[in-house]
């Protein structure tokens, strides 16, 4: 069986990789930082009794760690998924957003190399690299100028380079997905997709007023993150490691998304947004929009949902859950 070892196993991304990693038949070693009072793993719950899964508490900061993993299971792919992975929060944790986005990418590699030379390498890179350089009309590709706006953003590219620099100077199988935003109902809550899905369900029931948020005029190309997860696996199973944009290619403001499940949820906009200038990051990136024509030829991905379609299921999901704790 091929053995995948995924950081940030109980997040978003890394719980549904994991899902559909062992539905293709795959062993799944979980890596999750322990918290000792809320050790949230509701996202991993469908696979916890899943006997191809294990699941190890872990720091990816600390190198020891990293090296017995490494080391003992010497895995087929690994996927590092864990990050700091809020870009408003990193304005406030700049250090320990660089350590984790990008030295321990570092160390992960430099590990590999030295003990397993044949785990193919994934690294989640991201459309907030692109930052203010200018948006070509059909989407950031590859080769567009990457110039971040965020420590967040400034991290993820040193580590993308990094990845780069591994796979030209050791011929590791080591690459990025330059990933677009994504959400899903598993999305963190202080996520703006999931503010507004969140929020307007609690409204919808009675149990919030307002929804406070910041700027809501900044455009992304948003997805679902199942899909997304599908386009990782291929990247590692390409025949050559290669750097690829992942993107639906669509998406709308997040006025326009609030918006938009508003119409879904019949509440009135103006009701429910109220601006707070706490969430207004010192430099926000004004428009991203990706273009995936590359990904979609070479590796054969193509995405289920739409922007639309996935606010739906993101507020259906938050509206039944919702309930059922009333
Ligand atoms: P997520 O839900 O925040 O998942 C990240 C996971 O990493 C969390 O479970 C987090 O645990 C864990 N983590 C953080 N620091 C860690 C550390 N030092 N050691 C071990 N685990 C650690 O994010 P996601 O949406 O799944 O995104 C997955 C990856 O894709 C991230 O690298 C993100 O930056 C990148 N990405 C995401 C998007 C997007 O729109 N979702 C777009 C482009 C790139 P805690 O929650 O306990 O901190």
């Amino acid at each position: 069986m091929t053995l995948a070892v995924i950081t940030g196993v109980a997040g978003q991304d890394g719980s549904y990789l994991s899902e559909y990693l062992l539905s293709l038949g795959y062993k799944v070693i979980g890596i999750t930082k322990r918290n000792s009072t809320s050790n949230d793993l509701s996202n991993i719950k469908n696979i916890l009794d899943n006997k191809y899964f294990s699941i190890f508490n872990g720091d990816i900061t600390d190198t020891s760690f990293l090296c017995h993993i490494i080391s003992k299971y010497k895995p087929d792919e690994w996927y590092n998924l864990a990050a700091m992975s809020h870009v408003g929060q990193s304005f406030i944790d700049p250090v320990y957003s660089f350590k984790v986005n990008a030295e321990s990418v570092i160390n992960q590699l430099d590990l590999i190399k030295n003990i397993s030379p044949n785990t193919k390498f994934y690294q989640a890179s991201t459309s907030e690299m692109f930052g203010s350089s200018i948006c070509p009309p059909n989407g950031y590709t590859e080769d567009s100028q990457k110039n971040p706006s965020s420590p967040y953003a400034i991290a993820k590219l040193s580590a993308h380079l990094i990845v780069e620099n591994y796979r030209k100077s050791y011929g590791l199988f080591c690459c990025s997905g330059i990933l677009h935003n994504h959400s899903s109902p598993r999305r963190g809550h202080d996520f703006a997709t999931r503010k507004i899905t969140n929020g307007l369900s609690m409204i919808k029931l009675g149990k919030r007023k307002k929804i406070k948020m910041g700027n809501l005029s900044a455009f992304r190309d948003e997805g679902h993150s199942k899909d997304y997860c599908i386009a990782m696996n291929l990247m590692l199973n390409n025949y050559k490691p290669k750097d690829y944009v992942i993107s639906t290619g669509s998406g709308a403001t997040i006025e326009e998304m609030f918006k938009y499940v508003c119409s879904i949820s019949n509440i009135d906009f103006k009701d429910a947004y109220e601006l707070d200038n706490n969430f207004i990051r010192p430099s926000d990136v004004p428009y991203l929009l990706g273009n995936s024509n590359l990904a979609r030829k070479e590796i054969g991905w193509n995405p289920f949902y739409d922007w639309k379609k996935l606010l739906e299921e993101m507020y259906y999901s938050d509206l039944y859950n919702n309930k059922k704790l009333l």
